[in-house]
């Protein structure tokens, strides 16, 4: 225990001459490196009293060097990696929900840095020069694209779920099919919500099949609502039958209940026309007579994290005007950034200029020449790598279309001794780190979603990684 008496005071380090060179560099406080500071030396005494510190100190000097280098590993990654940060996602799934959904077209970008850089008209009235409304900001358009009468942003879809259900239908019966009460992502799930907002979820039919009797005779004088809940991220198979949208909307009618549909993904482009999925356009939705449909602005749509509600002026008008939709609101740089893609989508640009489109639509031919690319560029400088051309498949992710598979190439990677996991994780590691996906123990890259820049940095990172092999 006589080591605990070397360890030099926080006055001495803080005068220490790289304590001294890191606060010059003007990326972090006093305060916060003193607090490192205080942790690490708090750290080598318990290691000490534990006996799990392993190094010999015969002084103060030799206590310094130690913390010091702790000191200076700790700052490091501090400045040179945000917790958020950029990564090339070669791992074939373009809606990859964990690595951010969408990415944003160069339109939407510069909006977004535009709006972030100077005031702008957010809550104003340009003719008047006096406040107006953020709901206005995007209204016009979205009601252009889908053919509703109105229109609302929210957060996110949850929240458009959540605000629909507490608006219109609290303390009132909600109707919907056990085939339909779904959970996304490990954390929304219709039940919840449901109950979050007070309604009363009043189950119909069977988990595959639904018939328009079973809504009939749930109806009582209590039901407010009937909901449709896409069912995104899985499909039904076999014996299944569910109540075509046109009748519910007809039963609800005769009923005066309103029909609301939680559309998931929401796509303004018709993949189905490409022969991909089948996926209802939310204009096609809105002309079957729904009166609210909701859906997520980050998923098919490619653009940023929103909840977009369209459907009947009535019922958007009083979704508007609930205290939750204040909760619930989205900023500016949302809205710029929504703003952007739905003027993308009015000029017909959407399959060229909108990341999540574009990269839905792309061909195979187009993938297997940027393969072919990275194959020229590493097969012969790589020892003891082997890389593999192969057809594989792209997924379109978030939730989306999960039947659908994209047909690709993929490029797989293995190494004499390396196991797929430790070079995965060898990628994960380089300063833009590179994800991908493994698959018959084999490192696999799809890139589809790499852009033509992005490759150069996957070679790059590459022949890094082999050269250190
Ligand atoms: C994705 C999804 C949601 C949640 O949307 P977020 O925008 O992620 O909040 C809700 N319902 C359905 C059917 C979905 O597919």
């Amino acid at each position: 225990m006589e080591r605990l008496r070397l360890i030099p005071s926080i006055d001495t380090l803080q005068k220490d001459e790289v304590f001294e060179a890191i606060l010059q560099e003007e990326t972090v406080s006093k305060a916060l490196l003193t607090k490192w500071l205080k942790a690490i030396v708090d750290d080598i005494r318990k290691q000490i009293l534990n006996g799990e510190f392993p190094f010999h100190v015969k002084n103060e000097r030799d206590f310094a060097l130690i913390i010091m280098n702790r000191l200076q590993k700790r700052y490091e990654t501090f400045t040179k990696r945000n917790n958020l940060q950029p990564v090339i996602n070669a791992a074939g799934v373009v809606i990859h929900t964990n690595l951010g959904r969408s990415r944003l077209s160069d339109r939407a970008i510069e909006h977004i840095t535009e709006t972030a850089k100077h005031y702008s008209t957010l809550e104003y009235e340009m003719t008047s020069g006096k406040r107006g409304s953020r709901h206005s900001i995007v209204e016009a358009y979205l009601v252009e694209m889908t053919g509703a009468e109105a229109a609302l942003v929210v957060n996110n879809n949850a929240a458009a779920v959540y605000l629909v259900l507490k608006a219109l239908a609290e303390d009132k019966e909600v109707i919907v099919s056990r085939g339909e009460l779904i959970e996304i992502g490990g954390s929304f799930r219709i039940s919840e919500i449901m109950r979050l907002s007070n309604a009363k979820l009043v189950e119909v039919g069977t988990t595959n099949k639904t018939k328009l009797g079973d809504y009939k005779t749930a109806i009582t004088e209590d039901t407010g609502m009937i909901l449709k809940v896409h069912k995104s991220n899985f499909a039904m198979i076999g014996f299944t039958e569910e109540v075509d949208t046109e009748a519910l909307v007809k039963l609800a009618k005769e009923h005066g209940l309103v029909v609301y549909e939680d559309l998931g993904s929401g796509t303004f482009y018709d993949f189905k026309k490409a022969n991909i999925g089948a996926e209802p356009t939310v204009q096609e939705q809105v002309k079957k007579g729904i009166d609210l449909i909701s859906f997520s602005g980050d998923k098919l749509l490619g653009g940023p994290q929103a909840g977009i509600i369209v459907g009947k002026k009535k019922y958007v008008d009083r979704l508007k005007k609930h205290q939750l939709a204040r909760v619930l609101r989205v900023d500016k740089f949302t809205l710029a950034g929504l703003e952007a893609t739905l003027k993308t989508y009015l000029a017909d640009r959407e399959s060229g200029e909108i990341p999540t489109v574009r990269d839905i639509l792309l061909s195979e031919e187009e993938i297997y020449e940027r393969a072919q690319t990275f194959l020229q560029a590493v097969e012969e400088k790589m020892e003891g790598f082997t890389c593999t051309l192969k057809k594989g498949v792209s997924k379109v992710g978030g939730g989306t279309m999960p039947e659908v598979d994209l047909p690709t190439y993929i490029v797989e990677v293995t190494h004499q001794t390396l196991t797929s996991e430790a070079l995965a994780k060898k990628l994960r590691e380089l300063a833009t780190p590179i994800i991908v996906r493994i698959k018959n123990d084999a490192v696999q890259l799809d890139f589809r979603t790499v852009t033509d820049g992005e490759l150069q940095v996957v070679i790059e990172g590459f022949l890094e990684i082999g050269k250190r092999q």
